[in-house]
């Protein structure tokens, strides 16, 4: 694909292939599919993002931070926004005025959601998080307890449209933490008046149907990420991440490579040096260890990965022409592998991508 707005390099984050995920999750879960399109949608674009997805049927997004909220609810007015930090201090009238609904985390944030509900005179709609083992948000037990014998007082003024919590080790299907999670989650849910309920991000769709209950929450599914590092991915690429090949050179047996002279040549090398570094997220711990693909073919990373530029040993492959494109994330080198390089999870990966590489939509592969 070419690029004239920028030489260098190209994010094409295929909408295509979101809707398909989208289904996905729909198919494997059975359930309701809430998107969550937090930080900006894991770096990709909460609002094309979101648009796309609300045109394919979905009506229920989760965002991190009020802000967030507010910024895709000037796009999409008529779908539900459940925020995850729920109502800190003093952001109840924001959320009321944007119509978007807290995930109360806290009986301290009941208490002012509830408040908030009395001042304006009418009932105010929200999602009650429980805490089943994560130990990060939500209700701890001993708040639930608390809550499950006051509930009739502490959420009159309360529409409980959904009662949520969250796994923590839904990538491992094995980790034994999933079935306790679950077993907490439906002992909570028995304290409480009847109310859609939510478990599962990505991970826990792959979990199986008990996991699913009325809505799922997936995120790096979405995006292409695999939520089970190690099984096969059920879902497609999204992210196209390429750069352009500024210079290649031969070089003799025992020349360095890059910064630190970290790369050593075995013999007679070929290197080609692209325009993509750092700081457009090609993570410095891919450094001798990553790897780029010219014209589906992988070639490995030489030495260290600079703030604008990666070389690599291309000695081996007809040495590609200055401009020739070079993936580091598609269909060749899928995002997983280059977090597996990089020692880190694809969510750490999407959300890096530098804010200089413009990001092109496409909606057909
Ligand atoms: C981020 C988040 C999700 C989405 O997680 P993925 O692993 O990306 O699917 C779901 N639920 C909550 C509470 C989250 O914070």
């Amino acid at each position: 694909m070419t690029n004239t707005t920028n030489p260098d390099g190209s994010l094409v984050v295929r909408l295509d292939a979101v809707v398909e995920n989208y289904r996905i999750c729909q198919r494997l879960s059975g359930t309701k599919v809430g998107s969550v399109v937090k930080a900006d949608a894991y770096g990709l674009g909460a609002i094309p993002i979101a648009k796309t997805l609300y045109e394919a049927g979905c009506d229920t997004f989760f965002v991190a931070r009020l802000e967030e909220g507010i910024a895709l609810r000037c796009s999409l007015p008529n779908v539900r926004i459940f925020v995850l930090d729920g109502c800190p201090c003093e952001t109840a009238a924001a959320l009321i005025a944007h119509h978007l609904t807290p995930i109360l985390n806290s009986l301290a944030q009941i208490e002012t959601w509830a408040r908030a509900a009395h001042t304006h005179g009418r009932t105010l709609d929200a999602v009650i998080h429980i805490d089943t083992g994560m130990n990060r948000l939500g209700l701890p037990a001993d708040e639930l307890s608390t809550l499950s014998g006051e509930a009739r007082e502490r959420l009159k003024d309360i529409n409980v449209v959904l009662i949520m919590s969250h796994l923590a080790c839904s990538e491992d299907p094995s980790a034994t933490m999933n079935c306790e999670q679950l077993t907490r989650f439906r002992a909570a849910l028995g304290s409480f008046p009847p109310a859609p309920a939510s478990l599962s991000p990505s991970g826990g769709i792959c979990l199986g149907p008990e996991y699913a209950f009325d809505m799922v929450r997936p995120g790096i599914a979405l995006y292409g990420g695999n939520p089970q590092p190690g099984r096969p991915n059920a879902f497609k690429p999204v992210v196209r991440l390429t750069g352009r090949v500024l210079q290649t050179r031969r070089v003799d047996k025992g020349e360095s490579v890059g910064y630190g002279a970290t790369f050593r040549t075995q013999g007679p090398a070929t290197l080609a040096t692209v325009g993509l570094g750092y700081a457009d997220g090609l993570m410095r711990a891919i450094g001798n260890r990553g790897a780029g693909a010219i014209d589906g073919t992988r070639v490995p990373v030489a030495g260290r990965v600079s703030m604008d530029l990666i070389t690599l040993n291309v000695t081996g492959i007809p040495a590609p022409a200055v401009g020739h494109e070079v993936e580091f994330i598609g269909d060749t080198i899928l995002v997983d592998e280059i977090a597996g390089a990089a020692g880190t999870a694809t969510y750490e990966i999407l959300t890096n991508l530098g804010r200089r590489l413009p990001r092109t939509y496409v909606r057909a592969a």
